[in-house]
């Protein structure tokens, strides 16, 4: 009998996803000898036996891995046999500058759940419960490798029957770094009950989650749901809603099997599902929408809120200060949120990592992240080959930034808007976390090409490092092609509110034949004057009357809007004074939303097209015209589908899909011309008006009865929380920096 020894080195997610004991139990099953570690690489075991027993090990660990494990890399070698008969888990081994993939948090698992609500259990009533299978992970993680004292878990000591269970590798507490119970872990400031009795009787509570606070309220009272968006005097952004289970959701939302298995992932995702209508919830929760954001409970403390409870489903959004990073201390959380909140929940477990809850939407069949935090971050993305260590700081608005090691791309969780210095601070304690935990050294940044962002002025005032600008949609495309691994050329249509132009314009409709290398701008939206900055997004009447003005002359009118107002503005275009040419596609969102009278100003960038979206009549066929003119870069001229829409004399709902419809046959036009000029098939779509499900849908099916091949973010948020992928793929690809 040949007796052999094997050494295996395990990359991915393999800490912290019970892949010891997985390990050692295999090991104990085939009476192998030898060892397993977790080491600052990801995780080393060597074993011993017979060549047929150590082959159906090997075979195990590859193809029957603990369900939260992801093995990106397995490298078997035989070694010198040493007649070990017994196997052990052995210390963790820290070496510098190796790193292991942190796991992101994961929700609460079944059989924690169980232990918790059984009335016999240990645990029952316990808001901290966890396993190898579940908890927090990211969030309280200081430093690698993954143990408990580099947690915020350590200032917390282990009583016996916990101990016994962290030691115990039959146990599925087995190194479960956060484990805990009543007698020894964490507490809440306050009991369950009490919370429980506050929200059934229209308190606002603000809760300690998991990533940070959150503001909670009865969903379905229409006065606490009010009070509480008074009190975040927070826009008309649309509130999230953690319901009791999926049998709560389907009662108010459409629920496909796929956004079904969304919502009750590890992951736990808020997903943007269809309501039923009538809606079964005040009006206040998401103004204008025929969507709901939904998502499960997914802390042992969010169960125990509805246990019992005389509601079904609770507001859940993130607790912060109008546009400021989610508030994850207690101290601050009293100073910050007591003009919001009733009432505190809080309990002693610090949040390490602010993460907030993660947004996706199913199309497709398959889940598409809009807001990437909680649960995914920070998965990495693999590039497809090995670059130089680099940082990308992302744009401005739903900031979030990349670093990349070996073949990695870390994109960070959501940050937010970089305006303010709070959410700047949040960037730069991610960034220097996240550089210490995948232990990143950037030996150049990438940055938007907008002077005035915050982004771009810590990338080239505060690193110190070869610096690499990237125009904004060229990093859209980018990112789209880097998450699908493209490489070579291909059609990009980037369409978003806002992204500075190589010409100073502000671009946003735009038609690229990129490579990482470098884009030409083959096509965009024929450019109109948009008067007034900010202003000129937040009343969105402007931007029709740049339409207006260009379809009809200076002295365009617009309904709905007091005259002098108009005259201000006609006179700035006029003159040129705070106008810039435009072909933001999410400007003429604004723009039709104001000339079929739906909305003339906004509280929030991207809402007149939220409603536009909404509206629109589902199954309506027809469309308006267009033009194509000029020669290289083209212009899309929409001025005929001004004069028609003016004149068509259907409802709104009408007019809303018909123009869908205008832009999805637009779009699939010039690709089509660029594809016969270019021979390129390819067609990546990004930017943030795609997250626009009827856009994104017509224009799909369109470029693909035209035999195009269609590539849509899923992994990576279409909107501006994805470019810095796609700002690192370029600044990989980038010659001209010496590193
Ligand atoms: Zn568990
Ligand atoms: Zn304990
Ligand atoms: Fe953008």
């Amino acid at each position: 009998m040949g007796e052999a020894r094997l050494r295996i080195q395990l990359r991915g997610i393999v800490q912290g996803v019970g892949f010891r004991p997985f390990v050692h139990r295999l090991a104990e099953e085939r009476q192998l000898g030898g060892w397993v570690l977790n080491s600052s690489a990801g995780l080393v075991t060597e074993v011993e036996g017979s060549r047929a027993t150590l082959e159906s090990f090997v075979e195990a660990v590859r193809h029957d891995p603990p369900p939260l494990a992801w093995i990106q890399e397995m490298q078997v070698s035989e070694v010198a046999a040493l007649g070990e008969t017994a196997f052990v888990i052995r210390q963790s081994l820290a070496s510098t500058g190796e790193f292991a993939l942190i796991s992101p948090d994961v929700a609460t698992c079944a059989d924690c759940v169980a232990d918790f609500t059984g009335a016999a259990n240990r645990r029952y009533g316990y808001a901290f419960t966890n396993c190898t299978n579940c908890g927090p992970r990211y969030t309280i993680i200081r430093d690698i490798p993954y143990d408990r004292p580099k947690t915020t878990m350590a200032a917390f000591r282990m009583c016996p029957a916990c101990q016994a269970e962290y030691e115990d590798p039959r146990d599925r507490r087995f190194h479960a770094q956060p484990n805990a119970c009543a007698d020894c872990g964490p507490s809440l400031s306050a009991a369950v009950e009490e919370a429980r009795r506050r929200l059934a009787s229209g308190e606002v509570l603000a809760i300690k989650g998991l990533g940070g606070f959150h503001l909670a309220c009865d969903a379905r009272n229409q006065e606490a749901v009010e009070r509480l968006r008074a009190r975040k005097r927070r826009s008309d952004k649309p509130f999230a809603v953690m319901v009791r289970d999926l049998a709560a959701a389907a009662a108010l939302c459409h629920v496909s099997e796929a956004e079904q298995e969304a919502l009750s992932s590890t992951r736990s995702p808020i997903v943007i599902l269809r309501r039923i209508e009538p809606v079964a919830l005040p009006h206040a929760i998401a103004p204008g929408n025929r969507t709901l954001g939904v998502m499960l409970p997914y802390t042992p403390l969010h169960h125990l809120l509805f246990v019992d409870a005389p509601y079904d489903a609770l507001v859940m959004t993130s607790g912060n200060l109008s546009e400021e990073p989610i508030v994850v201390d207690n101290v601050e959380a009293r100073q910050r949120l007591s003009q919001t909140a009733d009432w505190f929940l809080t309990h002693d477990r610090d949040i390490y990592m602010r993460t907030d809850d993660s947004v996706v939407r199913v199309f497709e069949g398959r889940e598409r992240v809009m807001r990437r935090s909680r649960g995914y971050a920070p998965q990495t993305l693999d590039l497809g080959r090995e670059v130089p260590e680099l940082l990308a700081c992302g744009g401005e608005l739903k900031n979030a930034f990349c670093l990349t090691k070996g073949r990695h791309a870390i994109l960070s969780q959501h940050i937010g808007d970089l305006e303010n210095y709070e959410t700047l601070e949040f960037f730069e304690e991610t960034l220097r976390n996240l550089k210490k935990l995948f232990r990143v050294e950037p030996r150049a940044v990438a940055h938007d090409l907008h002077p005035q962002y915050l982004s771009t002025k810590y990338a080239l005032e505060r690193t110190g490092l070869p610096a690499v600008g990237v125009q904004h949609h060229h990093a859209h495309i980018a990112s789209c092609m880097a998450e699908h691994s493209l490489s070579g050329e291909v059609i990009g249509v980037a369409f978003d509110g806002t992204g500075y132009g190589t010409d100073g314009a502000i671009w946003g409709g735009e038609f690229l034949v990129a490579s990482y290398a470098g884009f030409t701008r083959r096509a965009h939206l024929r450019y109109v004057p948009l008067a007034g900055g900010d202003a000129a997004v937040r009343e969105n009447w402007r931007a029709a009357l740049g339409y207006l003005t260009d379809t009809f002359g200076a002295d365009a009118s617009i309904d709905g809007v007091a005259e002098e107002r108009v005259r201000v503005v006609r006179r700035m275009i006029a003159t040129g004074l705070n106008t810039v040419p435009t072909s933001s596609c999410g400007r003429l969102f604004d723009a039709v939303s104001a000339i079929v009278g739906l909305r003339r100003e906004v509280t929030f960038e991207g809402q007149a097209a939220i409603e536009l979206e909404m509206i629109a009549q589902s199954d309506e066929p027809g469309r308006y015209d267009f033009a194509i003119e000029g020669d290289g870069p083209w212009q899309v001229d929409f001025r005929p589908l001004v004069v028609e829409i003016l004149r068509d004399p259907a409802a709104a709902p009408v007019k809303a899909a018909k123009f869908h419809n205008t832009l999805a046959e637009a779009t699939a036009e010039v690709c089509l011309r660029i594809a016969r000029e270019t021979a390129l098939r390819r067609v990546c779509l990004s930017g943030g008006t795609f997250q626009n499900m009827r856009l994104l849908g017509t224009t799909a099916a369109a470029l693909r009865r035209n035999e195009l091949e269609v590539y849509l973010h899923a992994r990576v948020p279409p909107n501006d929380g994805g470019i810095a992928l796609g700002q690192a793929a370029i600044a990989a690809a980038a010659g001209n920096i010496n590193f």
